[in-house]
Protein backbone atom coordinates (compact mmCIF):
# COMPACT_ATOMS: atom_id res chain seq x y z
CA UNK A 1 0.00 0.00 0.00
CA UNK A 2 1.71 3.48 -0.87
CA UNK A 3 0.40 6.69 0.40
CA UNK A 4 0.94 10.46 -0.87
CA UNK A 5 0.63 11.11 2.78
CA UNK A 6 0.97 9.64 6.17
CA UNK A 7 -0.39 11.10 9.22
CA UNK A 8 1.60 9.10 11.99
CA UNK A 9 0.58 8.34 15.41
CA UNK A 10 -2.21 10.86 16.15
CA UNK A 11 -4.99 10.68 18.77
CA UNK A 12 -7.52 10.06 15.94
CA UNK A 13 -10.75 11.82 17.78
CA UNK A 14 -14.23 11.37 14.89
CA UNK A 15 -17.47 10.99 16.71
CA UNK A 16 -19.16 10.95 13.13
CA UNK A 17 -17.29 7.40 12.68
CA UNK A 18 -17.01 6.24 16.21
CA UNK A 19 -13.32 6.28 15.73
CA UNK A 20 -11.31 7.57 19.17
CA UNK A 21 -7.70 5.89 19.77
CA UNK A 22 -3.98 6.25 18.53
CA UNK A 23 -4.02 5.64 14.69
CA UNK A 24 -2.36 6.20 11.62
CA UNK A 25 -4.26 7.81 8.49
CA UNK A 26 -3.31 7.04 4.92
CA UNK A 27 -3.90 9.02 2.30
CA UNK A 28 -3.87 8.04 -1.94
CA UNK A 29 -5.29 10.24 -4.73
CA UNK A 30 -7.40 12.60 -2.33
CA UNK A 31 -8.43 9.85 -0.47
CA UNK A 32 -8.10 7.72 2.91
CA UNK A 33 -6.84 4.48 2.08
CA UNK A 34 -6.03 3.11 5.92
CA UNK A 35 -6.80 4.27 9.01
CA UNK A 36 -4.77 1.78 11.58
CA UNK A 37 -1.90 1.63 13.58
CA UNK A 38 1.20 0.47 12.38
CA UNK A 39 1.04 2.06 8.66
CA UNK A 40 4.28 1.15 7.47
CA UNK A 41 6.02 4.89 6.53
CA UNK A 42 8.10 3.36 4.35
CA UNK A 43 5.04 3.14 1.69
CA UNK A 44 4.79 7.09 2.12
CA UNK A 45 5.86 10.14 0.22
CA UNK A 46 4.72 12.35 2.90
CA UNK A 47 5.23 11.38 7.08
CA UNK A 48 3.55 14.30 9.34
CA UNK A 49 4.72 13.49 12.40
CA UNK A 50 0.87 14.10 14.68
CA UNK A 51 2.06 11.97 17.93
CA UNK A 52 0.67 14.43 20.45
CA UNK A 53 -1.80 16.41 18.00
CA UNK A 54 -5.62 15.41 17.34
CA UNK A 55 -6.41 14.48 14.33
CA UNK A 56 -10.39 15.09 13.61
CA UNK A 57 -12.21 15.15 10.22
CA UNK A 58 -12.00 18.62 8.77
CA UNK A 59 -14.17 21.12 10.00
CA UNK A 60 -17.28 22.41 8.59
CA UNK A 61 -18.03 25.84 9.69
CA UNK A 62 -21.98 26.33 8.62
CA UNK A 63 -22.17 29.96 9.15
CA UNK A 64 -19.40 32.26 7.39
CA UNK A 65 -19.36 35.36 5.08
CA UNK A 66 -16.18 34.53 2.12
CA UNK A 67 -17.59 36.28 -0.51
CA UNK A 68 -14.96 38.89 -0.43
CA UNK A 69 -14.24 41.91 -2.59
CA UNK A 70 -18.63 42.34 -3.46
CA UNK A 71 -20.05 42.33 0.09
CA UNK A 72 -19.99 44.30 3.24
CA UNK A 73 -18.82 40.74 4.93
CA UNK A 74 -16.92 38.91 3.15
CA UNK A 75 -13.39 37.20 4.24
CA UNK A 76 -11.03 35.75 1.97
CA UNK A 77 -11.16 31.50 2.92
CA UNK A 78 -8.55 29.56 1.88
CA UNK A 79 -5.72 31.58 3.58
CA UNK A 80 -7.90 31.41 6.79
CA UNK A 81 -8.72 27.87 5.90
CA UNK A 82 -4.75 27.20 5.99
CA UNK A 83 -4.59 27.90 9.48
CA UNK A 84 -7.55 27.04 11.55
CA UNK A 85 -8.71 23.67 10.28
CA UNK A 86 -11.77 24.56 8.13
CA UNK A 87 -11.93 22.53 5.25
CA UNK A 88 -15.56 23.10 4.22
CA UNK A 89 -17.02 26.41 4.32
CA UNK A 90 -20.79 27.53 4.20
CA UNK A 91 -21.24 30.89 3.02
CA UNK A 92 -24.76 31.59 4.04
CA UNK A 93 -26.70 34.44 2.31
CA UNK A 94 -23.46 36.09 1.41
CA UNK A 95 -24.79 36.07 -2.80
CA UNK A 96 -28.02 36.51 -3.93
CA UNK A 97 -29.41 35.41 -7.37
CA UNK A 98 -28.23 38.51 -8.46
CA UNK A 99 -24.63 37.49 -7.56
CA UNK A 100 -24.26 34.54 -7.19
CA UNK A 101 -23.04 33.92 -10.85
CA UNK A 102 -20.27 35.99 -9.52
CA UNK A 103 -19.50 34.02 -6.43
CA UNK A 104 -19.46 30.61 -8.10
CA UNK A 105 -17.00 32.04 -10.68
CA UNK A 106 -14.81 34.41 -8.16
CA UNK A 107 -14.56 32.45 -4.67
CA UNK A 108 -15.94 28.42 -4.95
CA UNK A 109 -14.19 27.83 -8.46
CA UNK A 110 -10.71 28.94 -7.57
CA UNK A 111 -11.21 27.95 -3.62
CA UNK A 112 -9.23 25.06 -2.74
CA UNK A 113 -11.14 24.38 0.59
CA UNK A 114 -14.90 23.28 -0.11
CA UNK A 115 -16.82 26.18 -0.29
CA UNK A 116 -20.94 25.79 -0.52
CA UNK A 117 -23.48 27.93 -0.35
CA UNK A 118 -26.62 28.81 1.11
CA UNK A 119 -28.67 31.31 -0.93
CA UNK A 120 -30.19 34.39 0.13
CA UNK A 121 -33.75 35.12 -0.37
CA UNK A 122 -33.15 38.86 -1.06
CA UNK A 123 -31.30 38.65 -4.87
CA UNK A 124 -28.86 41.64 -3.73
CA UNK A 125 -27.38 38.99 -0.78
CA UNK A 126 -25.43 40.96 1.62
CA UNK A 127 -23.68 43.33 -0.77
CA UNK A 128 -24.42 45.97 2.39
CA UNK A 129 -24.59 45.83 6.09
CA UNK A 130 -28.22 45.33 6.46
CA UNK A 131 -31.50 46.44 4.60
CA UNK A 132 -31.67 43.24 2.27
CA UNK A 133 -35.29 42.66 2.86
CA UNK A 134 -36.57 46.76 3.56
CA UNK A 135 -37.44 46.34 -0.55
CA UNK A 136 -39.90 43.59 -1.73
CA UNK A 137 -38.43 44.42 -5.13
CA UNK A 138 -35.45 42.04 -4.45
CA UNK A 139 -37.46 39.28 -3.23
CA UNK A 140 -37.61 37.62 -6.58
CA UNK A 141 -38.83 33.99 -5.92
CA UNK A 142 -38.80 32.74 -9.47
CA UNK A 143 -35.40 33.96 -9.86
CA UNK A 144 -34.20 32.77 -6.74
CA UNK A 145 -35.77 29.47 -7.55
CA UNK A 146 -34.21 29.07 -10.67
CA UNK A 147 -30.56 29.98 -9.74
CA UNK A 148 -30.83 27.52 -7.50
CA UNK A 149 -31.96 24.81 -9.54
CA UNK A 150 -28.66 25.46 -12.00
CA UNK A 151 -26.56 25.48 -8.96
CA UNK A 152 -27.12 22.14 -7.16
CA UNK A 153 -24.30 20.83 -6.92
CA UNK A 154 -23.22 24.21 -4.09
CA UNK A 155 -26.62 25.73 -3.15
CA UNK A 156 -27.59 23.62 -0.17
CA UNK A 157 -30.54 25.41 0.96
CA UNK A 158 -32.14 29.22 1.61
CA UNK A 159 -30.63 31.83 4.04
CA UNK A 160 -33.11 34.73 5.13
CA UNK A 161 -31.65 37.39 7.79
CA UNK A 162 -34.91 38.01 9.84
CA UNK A 163 -34.57 41.40 12.43
CA UNK A 164 -35.53 44.64 12.69
CA UNK A 165 -32.41 45.91 10.96
CA UNK A 166 -33.29 43.73 7.42
CA UNK A 167 -36.77 43.52 7.46
CA UNK A 168 -37.47 47.79 8.32
CA UNK A 169 -40.91 47.77 9.06
CA UNK A 170 -41.92 44.80 6.06
CA UNK A 171 -42.77 42.44 9.18
CA UNK A 172 -43.03 38.35 8.06
CA UNK A 173 -43.42 39.52 4.34
CA UNK A 174 -39.36 38.25 3.73
CA UNK A 175 -39.73 34.97 5.86
CA UNK A 176 -43.16 34.15 4.51
CA UNK A 177 -41.22 34.24 0.64
CA UNK A 178 -37.94 32.72 2.24
CA UNK A 179 -40.44 29.83 3.50
CA UNK A 180 -42.11 29.44 0.01
CA UNK A 181 -38.82 29.46 -1.65
CA UNK A 182 -37.74 26.95 0.46
CA UNK A 183 -40.25 24.96 0.25
CA UNK A 184 -40.57 24.72 -3.50
CA UNK A 185 -36.75 24.05 -3.66
CA UNK A 186 -36.78 21.33 -1.02
CA UNK A 187 -34.09 23.01 0.82
CA UNK A 188 -33.44 23.80 4.50
CA UNK A 189 -34.15 27.11 5.26
CA UNK A 190 -31.13 28.91 7.76
CA UNK A 191 -32.98 31.78 9.73
CA UNK A 192 -30.97 34.31 11.61
CA UNK A 193 -32.25 35.91 14.72
CA UNK A 194 -31.11 38.77 16.90
CA UNK A 195 -33.15 42.37 17.60
CA UNK A 196 -36.65 42.24 16.80
CA UNK A 197 -39.64 43.00 15.34
CA UNK A 198 -40.25 40.40 14.19
CA UNK A 199 -40.66 38.33 17.27
CA UNK A 200 -38.86 35.08 17.84
CA UNK A 201 -42.54 33.44 18.21
CA UNK A 202 -43.74 35.05 15.21
CA UNK A 203 -40.74 33.79 13.31
CA UNK A 204 -40.55 30.73 14.62
CA UNK A 205 -44.36 29.93 13.11
CA UNK A 206 -42.30 29.31 9.85
CA UNK A 207 -39.51 27.28 10.45
CA UNK A 208 -39.79 23.25 10.20
CA UNK A 209 -37.93 20.26 11.56
CA UNK A 210 -34.93 20.10 9.44
CA UNK A 211 -34.43 24.08 9.30
CA UNK A 212 -31.97 25.94 10.95
CA UNK A 213 -31.81 28.49 13.45
CA UNK A 214 -28.67 30.20 13.28
CA UNK A 215 -27.35 32.75 16.22
CA UNK A 216 -29.13 30.39 18.57
CA UNK A 217 -27.49 31.72 21.67
CA UNK A 218 -27.29 35.62 21.10
CA UNK A 219 -28.95 37.82 24.28
CA UNK A 220 -30.46 40.54 22.36
CA UNK A 221 -34.14 40.66 22.93
CA UNK A 222 -35.21 37.38 20.52
CA UNK A 223 -32.92 34.71 22.32
CA UNK A 224 -34.58 31.40 23.40
CA UNK A 225 -34.35 31.80 27.29
CA UNK A 226 -36.85 34.06 29.66
CA UNK A 227 -35.77 35.98 32.65
CA UNK A 228 -35.73 32.88 34.42
CA UNK A 229 -32.80 31.79 31.56
CA UNK A 230 -35.04 28.96 30.89
CA UNK A 231 -35.73 27.28 27.65
CA UNK A 232 -38.67 29.46 25.62
CA UNK A 233 -41.00 26.36 25.45
CA UNK A 234 -42.08 26.80 22.07
CA UNK A 235 -38.34 26.69 21.11
CA UNK A 236 -37.92 23.52 23.09
CA UNK A 237 -41.03 21.81 21.52
CA UNK A 238 -39.78 22.78 17.74
CA UNK A 239 -36.29 21.84 18.47
CA UNK A 240 -37.56 18.23 19.87
CA UNK A 241 -39.10 17.63 16.57
CA UNK A 242 -35.71 18.49 14.44
CA UNK A 243 -34.56 22.44 14.24
CA UNK A 244 -31.10 22.63 13.84
CA UNK A 245 -29.89 24.82 16.60
CA UNK A 246 -26.30 26.37 15.16
CA UNK A 247 -24.22 28.99 17.27
CA UNK A 248 -23.08 31.49 14.64
CA UNK A 249 -20.79 33.55 17.06
CA UNK A 250 -20.90 36.32 14.84
CA UNK A 251 -19.70 40.22 16.16
CA UNK A 252 -23.34 40.28 17.75
CA UNK A 253 -24.48 36.99 18.58
CA UNK A 254 -23.16 34.56 20.92
CA UNK A 255 -24.11 35.36 24.69
CA UNK A 256 -22.05 33.46 27.14
CA UNK A 257 -25.15 34.00 29.89
CA UNK A 258 -27.26 32.58 27.21
CA UNK A 259 -24.75 29.54 26.81
CA UNK A 260 -24.43 29.14 30.50
CA UNK A 261 -27.83 28.79 30.92
CA UNK A 262 -28.26 26.14 27.92
CA UNK A 263 -25.39 24.03 28.46
CA UNK A 264 -26.51 24.29 32.44
CA UNK A 265 -29.59 22.49 31.99
CA UNK A 266 -27.80 20.22 29.76
CA UNK A 267 -29.02 21.97 26.00
CA UNK A 268 -25.94 21.91 23.80
CA UNK A 269 -26.52 23.43 20.53
CA UNK A 270 -26.34 20.99 17.44
CA UNK A 271 -23.52 22.76 15.69
CA UNK A 272 -20.69 25.12 16.69
CA UNK A 273 -20.02 27.82 13.59
CA UNK A 274 -18.13 30.92 13.73
CA UNK A 275 -20.25 33.60 11.51
CA UNK A 276 -16.77 34.82 10.36
CA UNK A 277 -17.02 37.81 8.68
CA UNK A 278 -14.97 41.55 8.46
CA UNK A 279 -15.88 41.95 12.27
CA UNK A 280 -15.69 39.15 13.90
CA UNK A 281 -12.52 37.73 12.47
CA UNK A 282 -10.81 40.56 14.85
CA UNK A 283 -12.36 39.22 17.82
CA UNK A 284 -13.56 38.13 20.21
CA UNK A 285 -14.91 35.50 18.02
CA UNK A 286 -11.60 35.31 16.11
CA UNK A 287 -11.75 31.52 14.25
CA UNK A 288 -13.21 28.25 14.25
CA UNK A 289 -10.63 26.59 16.70
CA UNK A 290 -11.28 29.61 19.27
CA UNK A 291 -15.14 29.46 19.01
CA UNK A 292 -14.90 25.35 19.71
CA UNK A 293 -12.24 26.08 22.56
CA UNK A 294 -14.90 28.37 24.13
CA UNK A 295 -17.38 25.79 24.46
CA UNK A 296 -14.82 23.47 25.88
CA UNK A 297 -14.21 26.14 28.29
CA UNK A 298 -18.38 26.26 29.07
CA UNK A 299 -18.04 22.38 29.91
CA UNK A 300 -18.77 20.49 26.62
CA UNK A 301 -16.36 17.30 26.31
CA UNK A 302 -14.04 17.32 23.33
CA UNK A 303 -15.94 14.73 21.61
CA UNK A 304 -19.35 16.82 21.83
CA UNK A 305 -17.45 19.69 20.53
CA UNK A 306 -15.58 17.98 17.33
CA UNK A 307 -19.08 16.52 16.62
CA UNK A 308 -20.87 19.76 16.21
CA UNK A 309 -18.22 21.23 14.07
CA UNK A 310 -18.00 18.06 11.97
CA UNK A 311 -20.42 15.56 11.46
CA UNK A 312 -23.25 17.28 12.84
CA UNK A 313 -23.08 20.38 10.42
CA UNK A 314 -22.64 18.06 7.13
CA UNK A 315 -25.72 16.23 8.40
CA UNK A 316 -27.36 19.66 8.34
CA UNK A 317 -27.18 20.05 4.98
CA UNK A 318 -26.91 17.12 3.54
CA UNK A 319 -22.91 16.80 3.01
CA UNK A 320 -22.92 12.95 2.82
CA UNK A 321 -19.33 12.11 2.09
CA UNK A 322 -18.21 14.82 4.69
CA UNK A 323 -17.94 15.30 8.26
CA UNK A 324 -16.37 12.08 9.21
CA UNK A 325 -13.21 9.88 8.47
CA UNK A 326 -13.78 6.92 6.33
CA UNK A 327 -11.24 4.04 4.11
CA UNK A 328 -12.54 5.58 0.43
CA UNK A 329 -13.92 9.18 1.87
CA UNK A 330 -12.52 12.11 0.59
CA UNK A 331 -9.31 13.37 2.91
CA UNK A 332 -10.39 16.07 4.65
CA UNK A 333 -8.34 16.22 8.00
CA UNK A 334 -7.99 19.08 10.86
CA UNK A 335 -4.81 17.87 12.50
CA UNK A 336 -5.24 20.07 15.69
CA UNK A 337 -3.72 20.95 19.12
CA UNK A 338 -4.93 21.78 22.46
CA UNK A 339 -2.98 24.29 24.30
CA UNK A 340 -3.08 24.27 28.53
CA UNK A 341 -2.87 27.59 29.74
CA UNK A 342 -4.74 30.60 31.54
CA UNK A 343 -7.06 32.10 28.87
CA UNK A 344 -9.59 34.71 28.50
CA UNK A 345 -12.45 34.57 26.63
CA UNK A 346 -15.02 36.99 25.43
CA UNK A 347 -18.64 36.72 24.37
CA UNK A 348 -19.47 39.53 21.96
CA UNK A 349 -20.75 42.14 24.74
CA UNK A 350 -17.13 41.74 26.16
CA UNK A 351 -18.37 39.78 29.58
CA UNK A 352 -14.73 37.86 29.88
CA UNK A 353 -14.59 34.05 31.33
CA UNK A 354 -11.68 32.22 31.58
CA UNK A 355 -10.66 29.04 30.42
CA UNK A 356 -8.17 26.79 30.57
CA UNK A 357 -7.79 25.33 26.94
CA UNK A 358 -6.88 26.81 24.07
CA UNK A 359 -7.06 25.00 20.05
CA UNK A 360 -4.07 25.74 17.59
CA UNK A 361 -4.46 24.31 14.27
CA UNK A 362 -1.21 22.74 12.67
CA UNK A 363 -2.54 21.89 9.42
CA UNK A 364 -5.50 21.93 7.37
CA UNK A 365 -5.63 18.94 4.38
CA UNK A 366 -8.73 19.16 2.22
CA UNK A 367 -8.19 15.88 -0.12
CA UNK A 368 -5.06 14.84 0.95
CA UNK A 369 -3.10 17.96 0.35
CA UNK A 370 -1.81 20.02 3.22
CA UNK A 371 -3.39 23.78 2.54
CA UNK A 372 -0.08 26.30 2.13
CA UNK A 373 -0.22 29.23 4.70
CA UNK A 374 -0.70 31.93 2.54
CA UNK A 375 -0.96 36.19 3.67
CA UNK A 376 -4.29 37.48 4.46
CA UNK A 377 -6.25 40.49 2.96
CA UNK A 378 -6.41 43.60 5.69
CA UNK A 379 -9.25 44.23 6.45
CA UNK A 380 -11.58 46.84 4.61
CA UNK A 381 -11.95 50.41 5.45
CA UNK A 382 -15.07 50.44 6.82
CA UNK A 383 -14.72 47.15 9.16
CA UNK A 384 -10.93 47.67 10.77
CA UNK A 385 -11.71 48.36 14.27
CA UNK A 386 -8.68 49.17 16.67
CA UNK A 387 -11.00 50.05 19.46
CA UNK A 388 -12.75 46.79 19.63
CA UNK A 389 -8.87 44.56 19.02
CA UNK A 390 -7.86 46.84 22.05
CA UNK A 391 -11.02 45.68 23.92
CA UNK A 392 -10.63 41.84 23.50
CA UNK A 393 -6.74 41.69 22.63
CA UNK A 394 -5.24 39.07 20.88
CA UNK A 395 -6.53 35.26 19.85
CA UNK A 396 -5.80 33.73 23.44
ZN1 LIG B 1 -23.83 35.67 9.27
Amino acid sequence: MQFDLLIAGAEVRDPGSRLRGEFDVGIADGKITAIATGLPRENARTVLDARGLIVTPGLIDLHTHVYWGATYWGVEPDPIAARTGVTTWLDVGSAGAYNFPGFRRWIVEPSRARVYALLNASSIGLVGPTYEFANPDYLDLPLAARMTEQNRDRILGIKARIDALTTRGTGLLALERARALADQVQLPLMVHIGRGPPALRDILTHLRPGDILTHCFTGHDNRIIDTSKAILPYVRELWDRGLVMDIGHGAGSFSVDTARAMIDQKLMPDVISTDIHQLSIQGPMFDMPTTMAKFLTLGMSLDDVIERSTSRPARAVGLKDLGALRVGGPADVAVLSLRKGSFTYYDVFKTPFSGSVQIDCVATIVAGQILPAAPERSLHDWADDPQLRAAVGPRP
